[in-house]
């Protein structure tokens, strides 16, 4: 047996407020004459307010990120050529904004010390040189992909991560001010992602006591949040952002499952979000995660959230193969859900099947 020995994120700041420290963070990492580049998520393009707050020195840049759809290889090459032939190189790249402007970030961080397009470093262990300095800073919590060692891409040909050593961050913001006042579905629907990460990695057959300490952490603290409190407030966001966290840290030594194997086929096709889109599959997923599905069901109705249904309602063959290909390419979620004879227990027509209900 071989253990995985991965790479975590090497700085960790959490408290209200600790935005304020992130000159302080960058000062010893800055290289004369290269900028640092701030990622922000374009949900903050016009808050002047905010913006005044970022640590923004000599030819620093700041980056709208456009996040409409979640991030391109197209638009990680788009970034990264405008950075090389403004400054050649630069000091760091700072992700700041929800899972789409932090899996921007880390590929951006990548690609500007690595040849090529980004669409050939989609897969495990393909990148080859050492990412310039990154942070993250979630404005959205729930994804986790402030600490874990991928950035989601969708190229020409697939939807998959860059997963290396050199993806994950070298500093995390976490300060739960910056997420506060999500709205309400959207909220919801990233915290569900944590949610349905600590069901998928409990219930997965990698599961290990290392995965399992953060999954029952962070799924107790996605109850809290969703289930138990009458309102939500200040102390909300601080378990869902460390819900987030721990959540993240246990699909780390584990693995995702049958929700997010076929939301990826989902949003391949149609462009559904991560969040919402696995949403709408763990809502038929009973024969999977019986419990979990009951319990998601109890939030849903509790926080009274549109789920939508009939997704695939005028799809074709042909647009239900292509879903199904790109779930089953997702192997390692399946063999994490169903075991390593995952092949005999799950097949075209089920998931015709079940592609159909959604
Ligand atoms: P998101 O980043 O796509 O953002 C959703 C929306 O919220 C956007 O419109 C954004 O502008 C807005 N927003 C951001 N901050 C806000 C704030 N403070 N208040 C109000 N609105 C705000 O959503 P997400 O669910 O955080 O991230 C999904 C992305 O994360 C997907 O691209 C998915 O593939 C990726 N993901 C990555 C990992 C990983 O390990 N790297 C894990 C899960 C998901
Ligand atoms: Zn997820």
């Amino acid at each position: 047996m071989k253990f995985r020995n991965f790479k975590m994120v090497d700085y960790v700041v959490y408290g209200r407020g600790c935005f304020a420290q992130l000159d302080e963070i960058l000062a010893p990492r800055r290289t004369e004459g290269q900028p640092m580049v701030f990622l922000l998520d374009h949900h903050f393009e016009h808050n002047e307010a905010f913006k005044a707050t970022i640590p923004l020195r000599g030819n620093d840049e700041l980056v709208i990120a456009d996040v409409t759809h979640e991030p391109k290889t197209s638009y990680v090459d788009e970034i990264t050529n405008m950075l090389k032939s403004k400054f050649g190189k630069v000091s760091g790249i700072i992700g700041i904004g929800g899972g789409s402007a932090m899996d921007l970030a880390k590929a951006v961080a990548i690609m500007m010390t690595n040849e090529g397009l980004a669409q050939e470093y989609q897969g495990y262990d393909l990148v080859k040189n050492k990412a310039v300095y990154k942070v993250g800073i979630p404005t959205i919590s729930g994804t986790g992909a402030e600490v874990s060692r991928t950035c989601v891409l969708t190229g020409p040909t697939k939807k998959l991560g860059m997963n290396s050593d050199f993806t994950p961050f070298d500093q995390i913001v976490l300060d739960p001010e910056l997420i506060k006042g999500v709205p309400k579905n959207q909220n919801f629907y990233t915290g569900m992602d944590c949610y349905i990460h600590c069901i998928e990695s409990l219930d997965g057959t990698f599961l290990n006591t290392f995965s399992q300490s953060y999954g029952e952490k962070a799924l107790a603290m996605c109850r809290e949040v969703y289930l138990e409190k009458d309102q939500w407030d200040e102390h909300s966001d601080e378990l869902l952002m460390m819900a987030s966290y721990a959540g993240g840290m246990s699909i780390a030594y584990s693995q995702v499952g049958v929700a997010h194997a076929v939301s990826y086929g989902l949003s391949y096709l149609l462009g559904t979000k991560h969040g919402i889109g696995n949403c709408i599959v763990f809502n038929h997923l009973q024969e999977y995660y019986p419990e979990g599905v009951a319990e998601f069901h109890r939030m849903v109705d509790k926080h009274q959230i549109h789920i939508p249904k009939g997704v695939c309602a005028n799809l074709s063959e042909e647009q239900f193969d292509t879903m199904i290909d790109v779930s089953l390419g997702m192997k390692l979620l399946w063999e994490n859900a169903l075991g390593a004879d995952w092949e005999q227990k799950i097949d075209r027509a089920k998931l015709r099947a079940l592609y159909g209900k959604l």
